[in-house]
Order: structure tokens, then sequence, then C-alpha cells
């Protein structure tokens, strides 16, 4: 029996080698590959994760899964060689269950369509799209009819990305979350507009990436083990937990974009040198979904790196940084600044508050897709309908609406609630973190992050994807996904920020 286990361990370790292969030559492809060079990587990445994938598939992994079956129900569920029998066969069930013509199709469809989104966007034109996308909404309708009978067809979707959880949970936890951002929206849009000028100046760009290499490296962020790069998309990129990299986008007249962008990505790769080095070569060496990845990555960025008390600590460097653009400019006018709330018709450019609003549209929009109650030709109706009713905004034309994103072009439908789901998480983790570490607030104004790192490293960093995330946040905080602590945390920090009182969200 374990000849069995050490053989399938032996494979899956293989098999891991050559997806991360890939990932290298998608990094260089993002990063230092020259114009020219794309045709051929393409290809190459491609053969590597067709192998990947045959290897995988074969039959005799299934076997082995099975073999072990008994194995698993002996071993300590907590322990390591458990984790990768329970997700080497989840995994192995979904990439079975869908037929190899079919991705085939869809990884066609998905290549050609990139191109028609790109240029119906620039054309303001949704009719010249409209095939393309209904298409892809019949070929994952398609996908999803795979894994048989489901409460909702968007749940083998979402389960691509959210392992274990359901449309009917997510909806449920959304609309609490909906029921009090939009009369908070409301409320902010009611109030004078923050003047941000300041964070418009011009910044050098090679200071502000001194900054922010500084800052994450007070974060904890491994250099020997990670580097930074320039990307046009900032991305982060794990190779093994010894070899973390991030990426960011330097812009000279706004300087959040690769300060808060670098606070961002390096929160991802915390999550990624965090994981226990045991479990590398194993399908466990990896975050546990999307939603928790981005938990961490918004907790960095957000309940961190947009704290008061962060730039407390903070703030008096960067204006000795940039003496001439923040010398007279005050900390609260700043920490006011960065923390400016607009609701927009951009979902990439939206502040901490609409954000949510924005993917919240989005996944109400993709189950009423998948769920037969609208039709792809009435999306952009639905759309400006919907960011209407949540943002009060009258959307002009299609690019600044329903073609802004490009997911829905590559397939990706299930992806949008990730980001909301990690908004939601990172603060039910950091309240947590809190209670079990008490100074964190106060250790943030002194620049020291470690107790707050090593309690992420011990409860959900170390463990990869050893549990799913329904599983994590239970055995985390001790209940289930829950918008309440994160609504709190919304309303506490805006409604100060605004000088809203409670009677006014009382409205609607
Ligand atoms: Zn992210």
């Amino acid at each position: 029996m374990d000849n069995t286990l050490n053989q399938l361990k032996a494979r899956l370790a293989e098999i891991a080698d050559l997806f991360k292969a890939s990932e290298v030559l998608g990094w260089d492809m993002q990063t230092y590959m020259p114009p020219g060079g794309g045709e051929a990587r393409s290809e190459q990445i491609a053969t590597l994760q067709k192998l990947g994938h045959e290897k995988f598939t074969q039959a005799e992994i299934g076997q082995w899964l099975e073999e072990l079956k008994p194995t698993l129900e002996r071993l300590d569920p907590d322990s390591d060689d458990a984790g990768i029998l329970r997700v080497a066969a989840r995994d192995y069930d979904r990439a079975r269950k869908v037929p190899t013509e079919l991705v085939a199709e869809i990884a066609r469809t998905t290549s050609m369509a990139h191109e028609v989104w790109a240029k119906a966007r620039a054309e303001k034109n949704f009719q010249a799209f409209l095939p393309m996308l209904e298409k892809i909404i019949e070929l994952k309708r398609r996908v999803s009819a795979c894994f048989g009978e489901q409460d909702s067809p968007y749940d083998p979707l979402l389960d691509d990305y959210e392992p274990g959880m359901k449309a009917a949970q997510v909806r449920a936890v959304f609309d609490e979350l909906k029921r009090d951002l939009v009369p908070l929206v409301k409320a902010i849009a009611a109030k004078p507009e923050v003047d941000d000028s300041v964070l418009h100046k011009d910044y050098d760009e090679q200071k502000q990436w001194d900054f922010g290499e500084a800052v994450i490296k007070r974060f904890g962020y491994d250099f020997s083990r990670g580097r930074q790069d320039k990307s046009v998309h900032p991305f982060t990129t794990s190779f093994s937990s010894s070899d973390v990299r991030i990426t960011t986008r330097l812009m000279r007249n706004f300087i959040p974009s690769a300060l808060m962008g670098t606070l961002h990505e390096c929160g991802h790769a915390l999550y990624e040198q965090g994981v226990a080095p045991e479990l590398s070569r194993t399908p466990l060496a990896d975050g546990t979904s999307l939603g928790v990845h981005e938990s961490q990555s918004r907790m960095w960025e957000n309940l961190v790196g947009r704290s008061r008390g962060f730039w407390k600590y903070f703030y008096p460097q960067l204006q000795a940084v940039f003496p001439e653009n923040l010398g007279k400019v005050d900390l609260d006018v700043f920490y006011k600044a960065l923390n400016k709330v607009k609701p927009s018709l951009i979902r990439v450019e939206a502040d901490e508050v609409t954000y949510n609003l924005h993917t919240l549209l989005r996944f109400e929009l993709e189950v009423d897709l998948m769920e037969g109650r609208l039709k792809a030709k009435d999306l952009p109706a639905a759309w400006n309908a919907k960011v209407k009713e949540y943002l009060g905004l009258d959307v002009p034309d299609d690019s600044q609406g329903v073609l802004q994103d490009v997911h829905w072009s590559a397939g990706y439908i299930g992806y949008f609630p990730t980001y909301t789901l990690g908004n939601i998480l990172s603060v039910q983790f950091f309240e947590k973190a809190v209670q079990a570490v008490p100074s964190i607030p106060a250790d943030i104004e002194h620049g020291e992050f470690g107790g707050l790192l090593g309690w992420l490293r011990e409860n959900i960093h170390r463990h990869g994807r050893k549990y799913t995330p329904n599983e994590l946040i239970q055995r985390v905080t001790g209940s289930p996904l829950n918008a309440k602590p994160y609504l709190a945390y919304l309303k506490k920090k805006y409604q100060a920020l605004y000088g809203i009182g409670d009677e006014e969200l009382r409205h609607n």
C-alpha cells in the first residue's frame, strides 16, 4: 500500500514540475520576452500543459487513487498524505469529467474570442462580441452538464475557483452585503468629493519602486525566495515556496498604482512563500482558492496598507522621499485621498467600498445566464440597469459597461465573486488574528508585522490546499463565511472618514 502511495506521489511530483515549468515560461513571457517571441512561447506553454494534463488523467492514476481509498480512511485527516489523496482525487475527478474535445473547443474558442472582444470593446460594439459570448456560454453550460444534476448549473464553474462553494451560499452572503453597501455608497456620494490631487503629482518612478520594496521587506516578503519585476498587468506567480515572484506597474502621475499594487501582490506572495516546504511538488503546494488568496492580498493592501496606523509609521518616510510633493501635506489629507470613495464605471479603478458592487453585479448576471433567466443578447440592458441601481450611474457605452472585462472572453465564468469573497474573508481572518495577537494594531503603527504574518503562516499559509475554503474558514474563525464583520469594518472606517451618521444609512 505504501508502495502505491509512493508511486502516486512520485508521479504527482513530475506532473507538478511540468506545470510549474510552464509557469516559468509564462512569467518570462509577461516580463522580459521580446515581442517577437509570443507565438513560439505559446506553443511551448501549451505543450507542457498538455503533457501535464495527459500524465495526470492517465487511468493508472485513477487506479492508484481507488486502491488508496482504504489508506485514506485510516490516515489522520489532517495529515499531509490524507490531504494529498483528497485533493488529487478531486482534481482527477474534475479533469476526467470534462471530455478532452470539449476542453480543446473551449481553448480554440476563447483564443479567438480574445481578439473579437478587444476589437468590440475598442469599437464600443457589443453586437460584434455577442456571437462569441453566446458560444462561450453554451460551452460552459456543457462543462457544467458534465458534472450531472446540480442545485445550480453555476456550481461546477464556481467550484473551479472555490472548491466546495455553491452559488446559493455566495448569493445569500452577497445579498446581505448589497443591502448595506448600496445605502453606504449613496450616502458617501452625497458628500462633498474628496480632493485627491496630492496623489496625482509627479512621482519619480525609481523612488516609488524603492519605497514599495522597502515596505514589503518589512511585511516579511523574502527577497532571497522572490523578486519583483515590471509587467503590464501586475501578478504573482509561484514556482515553489522558495521562488515566488511578483510584478508591478508604475505610473508617474498616480502614486497608489505601483505602491498599493505592490502591497497587494506581496499579500499573494506571502501566502505562497508560507506554504509548508514539505508540501512542495504535491497538489497541496498552492493557495486553496482564489477567494482565500484574495483575502491575503486585500488584507495587506487594504486592512494594513490603507489603514491610518500604517501611514502613521510610513507617511513621514514617504514625505522624506518626496518632500516637494508631500512635505507640506498633512497625514490626514493624504490618508483621506488614499481612501477616496467615488462610484465609477470601471471595476479595476474602483475603491475599497464600491468595488464589491462591481463584482456583485457580475456574479448576479453570470448566475442568471447560467440558470437561463437571462439571454446574452439582453446583457447590456441588464448590466446598465444594475449599475444604475447599485452605483447610481448611467453607462454611456458598452466599452465602459458590459465589455470592460477580459474574463468572459477567456471563458472565466465563476471568477468574479472570488474578489469580493476575498474582501469578506480578509476581515474575518484579520479579526481572528487580532483576537489571538492583540498587539497587531499597535505593531502596525510601529512598522512591525511579524505578529500578523506569524499568525497567518500558522493558521492559513502553511496548509496550502489541504483544506477547502469552507473548511479553512470554519477551522480558522470558528464560523462559516459571513459578511457581517466586513460590513462593520467598512461602515466604521468610511462613516468616520465621510462624517456619516447611522441615521443617514436608514432611508431605503
Ligand atoms: Zn489579487
